[in-house]
């Protein structure tokens, strides 16, 4: 059992960050949700991952919406200075990762 497990990566945490990314941009074939979930319902650590990948989208559909001057929730927008912060994080991250390929 254990190695069936392992080796439908339904024990990774990895492979269930992929399915979740891919979950967001296309429909998975029945295996991969029947992983996904399965995986869901044993770690606790990845469930605090999707939640948090959820609100993050939810807020940046939400950041779309307001910066299109589109009709929404303008209450939890997020501040000027949470902008600058989080697009100087990205900025961080992002030159890590180009020094890192040279
Ligand atoms: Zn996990």
């Amino acid at each position: 059992m254990n190695i069936m497990l392992e080796r439908y990566n339904i024990l990774s945490c990895k492979h269930y960050a992929e399915l979740e990314t891919r979950a967001a941009i296309e429909k998975l074939s029945v295996w991969d949700r029947a992983v996904h979930r399965f995986h869901h319902l044993i770690c606790i650590v990845c469930r605090r991952y999707s939640r948090q990948v959820k609100l993050i989208e939810q807020a940046t559909k939400q950041e779309i919406a307001c910066e299109a001057g589109l009709n929404a929730d303008t209450s939890q927008a997020l501040s000027a200075e949470s902008k600058t912060r989080i697009d100087a994080e990205l900025k961080r991250v992002l030159d890590n990762e180009q020094r890192q390929k040279i």
